[in-house]
């Protein structure tokens, strides 16, 4: 393969940090920052803080030997939001671009990962004043499929699921634990899981809402509500051509967009007993999504999934 088609398939997974402002406790406790942000790509992790100061004219440099060394790591993404970021521009910059290929007929994926309180809730599900991702890519989704209906009939519906200890629930019903079945027509399907159809962005909100309350939450030491699931939104999109012809146009896509339970150290929670169980499962949980991103940046196996779809 030449390195330019290498290049084009590595694209297809890109990685954004969004680093969040300092929270209360943080600012009381007068800690150190831990990240900084150098422009929209580069971000340095335990920048080293110079302390400068002037004798005779010249730049002197203090350094406390009884300090730990900063690592002063030096981190290039694929976009870095800063602490004043907005919902809007980690949208526009992160899934807009990805809706795109979905309207095209490719299923997507857009997940939020880090540790708890890193602001993964706040980025992908928001407040009903300060909608994030999900709630956003709704609203560009109905604008695109405004702008094509006279040449698509467009049919949207959505899930809304958590896996929680190994297990899978409905946050839009009350529903027990439901099973993983392999269709060969459909792929993974989880049975019995219920599809919507929102008509208004208030009820997109509202289900959004219902959905977070549902969702499994315990508190830790670092987050009062922490969620201890993962949280899946799955958009199902079906255009067809409006347009008769022998051939019926067909074309059907998923998009998901996730937000992960916390991938936390059981120290920095202090979790204990059932919570740190849990933290067990989740960490398992992110470990195989690890092995499925090592898998997905190997070109090749890139180049197999797009032979297979
Ligand atoms: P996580 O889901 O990663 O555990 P949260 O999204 O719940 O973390 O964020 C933890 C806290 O920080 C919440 O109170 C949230 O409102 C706040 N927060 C997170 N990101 C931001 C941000 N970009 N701007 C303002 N507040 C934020
Ligand atoms: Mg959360």
């Amino acid at each position: 393969m030449s390195a330019a088609k290498e290049d084009d398939v590595c694209s297809h997974v890109k990685v954004v940090v969004r680093v969040r402002p300092e929270t209360q406790k943080e600012k009381d406790g007068n800690f150190a920052k831990v990240v900084h942000v150098v422009d929209q790509h580069i971000l340095v992790f335990d920048p080293k803080e110079e302390e400068f100061s002037f004798f005779h004219g010249k730049k002197l440099t203090h350094r406390d030997i009884n300090k730990r060394t900063k690592k002063d790591l030096k981190f290039v993404f694929d976009a870095v939001f800063a602490e004043n970021s907005t919902q809007l521009e980690v949208f526009e910059h992160t899934t807009k671009g990805v809706l795109d290929g979905f309207l095209n007929g490719y299923n997507c994926t857009v997940l939020a990962y880090g540790a708890t309180g890193a602001g993964k809730t706040h980025t992908m599900l928001g407040s009903p004043e300060d909608p994030g991702v999900m709630y956003l890519t709704m609203m560009a989704l109905y604008n695109c499929m405004d702008q094509i209906k006279e040449e698509k009939i467009c049919n949207v519906a959505v899930s809304y699921l958590e896996v929680y200890n190994e297990q899978i629930r409905d946050l839009l019903v009350n529903s027990g634990p439901l099973a993983v079945r392999e269709d060969a027509q459909k792929g993974v399907v989880v049975q019995g899981l219920t599809l919507h159809q929102p008509k208004s962005a208030e009820e997109i909100l509202q289900m959004l809402d219902y959905g977070n309350k549902n969702r499994t939450q315990h508190p830790t030491d670092v987050n009062a509500s922490s969620s201890r699931s993962h949280a899946v939104f799955q958009i199902y999109l079906r255009q067809q051509d409006k347009i008769a012809s022998i051939s019926q146009n067909v074309c059907i896509a998923k998009m998901s967009l996730i937000d992960l339970a916390g991938s936390e150290r059981a120290s920095a929670t202090n979790a204990k007993g059932a919570r740190f169980r849990e933290g067990a499962n989740i960490n398992r949980s992110l470990l195989a999504l690890g092995n499925i991103f090592n898998a997905l940046a190997d070109p090749k196996f890139v180049v197999k999934l797009i032979d297979i779809i």
